[in-house]
């Protein structure tokens, strides 16, 4: 299948819709999940088009790899985690849901499991303040 221009985190990347950004340069940007398997959920994207690893330049995840780790650090500290799982989906039976190559950050409790994948909305306040940690965390 090929990449589709109109997937929700390609208007993100356009600027068509908000999100709650965290990071941003030439290559890259970096915010929060809407809808967070644990406190502090976040998505790295290239910006580079791909639908996901699959079909993705390798270039591109040589560069991406680095920022995933950086944002990975920063997340075990802003959100005081025990540990963090990465996780990246390929395809709607490997777990994918929208099709924009991302890595997702997860903080990780001792003893807590995830919330369910895309299931419940956090609220705005939340999140932007969830945003303002990790940012303090990654300067
Ligand atoms: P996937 O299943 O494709 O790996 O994950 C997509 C992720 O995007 C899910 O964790 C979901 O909560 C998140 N998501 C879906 N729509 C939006 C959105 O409009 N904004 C943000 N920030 N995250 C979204």
């Amino acid at each position: 299948m090929s990449y589709d221009a109109n997937n929700i985190f390609a208007k993100i990347l356009r600027g068509e819709i908000p999100c709650h950004k965290v990071y941003e340069d030439a290559d890259a940007i970096v915010f929060m999940d809407v809808m967070p398997q644990s406190p502090g959920h976040t998505l790295i994207l290239p910006k580079a088009q791909s639908r996901n690893l699959l079909d993705a330049d390798p270039a591109v995840l040589a560069k991406i790899i680095p920022l995933v780790q950086k944002v990975a650090v920063a997340a075990k500290s802003a959100f005081n985690a025990d540990g963090v799982s990465i996780a990246q989906f390929n395809e709607t039976a490997g777990g994918q849901t929208v099709f924009h190559l991302h890595f997702h950050v997860i903080p990780r409790y001792e003893g807590k499991p995830l919330h369910i994948h895309a299931r419940s909305m956090e609220e705005g306040s939340v999140l932007a303040a969830n945003a303002e940690k990790l940012k303090a965390a990654l300067a």
